[in-house]
């Protein structure tokens, strides 16, 4: 067996591992070269899984599910860690659930993520208990290069508020200095008190089913026919929808986005605005950066005759825009993204295509048209 198999054998004993571990010391298991945190995350795990308990059936159920998943402590910490992260309720019950999860260990931290938050969300005084977990850590470390790392953390709400008030001015700093990387008009943004910003604006997605037909394409808009007979354009349509704060996208299952209406106070491009819900986070598989930070990518490059039509777009960011094979016929190498019967694919050669499978995504008006 060479070392490459006798580490496979291991990941895939993790909960035996933790058996195996579940008598030693926090000494003993620094002894073995790990840092002071993984033997600290260790023995959490041992003590979840191999201590003490009065739900000793459920605790038991739990090792077998995990033996019999052949999960990596890794697999077996983010579970746990969101198990634990329940704020009322059957943990034993969420973790054996959680247990039955499979992939990555990042795609399995995801999707337990979504699922707890869901849980977490119907308990009363949850805001409140998030807003009274606000804080800001570390920053009093230097490290080799003569630099700090500052945490801050609290509510989903504030800190994509901070984030949004931090890229209006990095926006403006990058365009006074181009030579500014992303990162670092954040940063400048952030140390010259860039304000939070609350930008939401609800947006309305109708799904266009069997009740209406798209005839043509308008310029500005679009006809539609319905199934009683009659035509319509879609701002017609939507008009008895509309509130003065609404945006209201269409979007055709099988092609994809078809026209935004917006009222008259809210300026922000048509197009990035169906794209953004359209794709809630970019498009790259797995990964987590929000369409709005994203940038607007051509499925086929301008250079090789890609139009500025909404269903030619799709949201990538920075750095899957850059990793984007834009040439559909040059030999692959990261893979392409694509869009096939309305939804947007990522392709790389013949391999099967792959996609962003991050659980938000199933609220993605891509995926809410799809069901309607
Ligand atoms: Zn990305």
């Amino acid at each position: 067996m060479d070392l490459i198999d006798m580490f496979r054998t291991l990941q895939s004993q993790g909960i035996d591992f933790l058996e195996a571990i579940s008598g030693m010391s926090k000494d003993d298991l620094l002894a073995c070269g790990i840092t002071n945190s993984l033997a600290g995350r260790w023995r959490t795990l041992a003590e979840t899984f191999y201590g003490p308990t009065r739900s000793r059936k459920q605790q038991q159920a739990c090792i077998d599910a995990a033996r019999e998943a052949g999960f990596s402590l890794d697999a077996l910490h983010v579970i746990d860690k969101n198990a634990r992260s329940l704020l009322d309720g059957d943990q034993w019950a969420l973790r054996l659930e959680l247990l039955a999860l499979r992939g990555t260990v990042d795609e399995i931290n995801r999707a337990a993520v979504a699922i707890v938050r869901s849980r977490n969300r119907l308990v009363e005084g949850a805001d409140a208990m998030a807003h009274a977990r606000r804080a800001v850590k570390g920053g009093k470390n230097t490290d080799a290069k003569g630099c700090r790392n500052l945490t801050i953390y609290g509510p989903e709400r504030d800190i994509a508020a901070l984030r949004a008030g931090w890229e209006k001015s990095a926006r403006r700093l990058r365009a006074a200095d181009p030579r500014l990387s992303y990162e670092q008009a954040m940063y400048d943004a952030a140390m010259s008190g860039g304000r939070a910003v609350e930008t939401i604006t609800p947006h309305v997605v109708v799904g266009i089913g069997d009740w209406a037909k798209l005839l043509r394409d308008d310029g500005d808009d679009c006809v539609f026919a319905l199934t009683d007979g009659t035509t319509i354009t879609g701002a017609e349509l939507v008009a008895k929808l509309m509130d003065d704060h609404h945006v209201v996208g269409l979007y055709d299952p099988v092609a994809g986005p078809v026209n935004l209406y917006r009222s008259r106070r809210l300026a922000s491009p048509k197009q990035s605005a169906l794209l953004d819900a359209e794709s809630i986070l970019c498009e790259g598989p797995g990964c987590t950066t929000p369409a709005t930070e994203s940038q607007n990518h051509h499925i086929r490059a301008w250079n090789r005759g890609g139009f500025t039509n909404v269903r030619d777009m799709t949201k990538l960011c920075r750095r899957c825009n850059a990793r984007n094979d834009d040439d559909p016929d040059a030999p692959p190498r990261n893979g392409r993204v694509e869009r096939e019967h309305g939804r947007i694919l990522h392709r790389r050669g013949d391999d099967p295509p792959t996609r962003n499978t991050h659980p938000i995504k199933n609220l993605s008006a891509q995926a809410i048209a799809a069901r309607q």
